[in-house]
């Protein structure tokens, strides 16, 4: 137990919290310390280290031990947070939305290198926070888009998204089953669909596998049963000349090529993420 009689210092404070975080395995046990820390105090991470001697109050003593001991318990600091930065936008997110990852924006970043004419008409399917359909919108200042996520609280959460970074004007967010609802075409139709084998959820870590939605994130006996219900809906929902991107797993993207030349789409291509593993498949249909 702490005494009274010996006030605690930030720099102790800040030592207590990393080797708390150490003991519990979490991976960045110094970063995420610091993150927390700055958070209780209502101050930057920067600022925090140059009054490391400050004396901490015991409701901030308090404040700071809770947020460690949910990142102990394997809560990712973005949850703790309720938001998540991605392509450099603030997503606020909740419990039917996944944590975005910095992987998808390697869907981005290929959509942006391989379209030659401004797409106008932009469909998300599994939209969550509506990360990928917003960030194009933030790059596509003429398109408008629609995001379709099962859960209404997803749904409800990137309305709320889009009107912060005001971008509400062109986005349309609905409750929906996939395609079921469609019925218009689109210039790009862009997913990060669940991939994960069901078998291998038990595997995941704790930071996902208790944290994120399990609905976006289990992709069914192979990994790939929502590929295989959605590719070859595709180029219906599209223009002539449109693109279809999906984020894949490891090891997942011949399969998905295979698929998308299947349903009649052509020139198909591969995108590695920044560990070099194939993230993005991207398809066309003919113009
Ligand atoms: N990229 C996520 C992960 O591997 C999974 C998201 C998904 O299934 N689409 O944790």
């Amino acid at each position: 137990m702490r005494r009274k009689s010996l006030p605690r210092l930030l720099v102790e404070q800040i030592k207590i919290s990393i080797d708390a975080l150490e003991k519990a395995g979490v991976d960045n046990p110094v970063l995420d310390a610091r993150l927390l820390i700055a958070y209780a105090l209502d101050c930057d991470r920067l600022k925090l280290l140059m009054d490391v001697d400050r004396t901490l109050s015991d409701k901030e003593i308090l404040k700071i031990e809770t947020l460690i001991a949910r990142r102990a318990s394997h809560e990712p600091v973005a949850r703790i947070f309720g938001k998540r930065e991605f392509w450099g936008l603030n997503f606020d997110l909740n419990e039917d939305t996944l944590d975005p990852r910095a992987d998808s924006e390697t869907l981005i970043e290929a959509i942006l290198r391989l379209t030659q004419t401004p797409p106008s008409r932009i469909l998300d399917l599994g939209t969550g926070s509506g990360c990928l359909l917003l960030a194009l919108l933030s790059e596509y200042p003429q398109a408008t888009g629609l995001g379709i996520d099962l859960a209404p609280g997803a749904v409800q959460q990137a309305k709320q998204n889009a009107k912060q970074l005001n971008l509400s004007k062109r986005a349309e967010f609905k409750v929906g089953d996939w395609l079921e609802n469609i019925s218009e075409k689109f210039d790009i139709i862009i997913s990060n669909p669940p991939y994960i084998a069901s078998t291998e959820i038990p595997d995941l870590m704790p930071e996902v596998r208790n944290h994120d939605p399990l609905r976006a994130l289990d992709g069914g006996t192979s990994g790939l049963e929502i590929y295989k219900i959605l590719i070859p809906q595709i180029p219906k929902f599209l223009n002539p000349g449109g693109m279809i991107v999906m984020e894949v797993g490891q090891g997942q993207a011949n399969e998905v090529i295979s698929m998308m030349q299947q349903a009649g789409l052509t020139k198909p291509s591969k995108h590695k993420d920044l560990a070099g593993i194939e993230r993005c498949v991207i398809g066309w249909k003919s113009p």
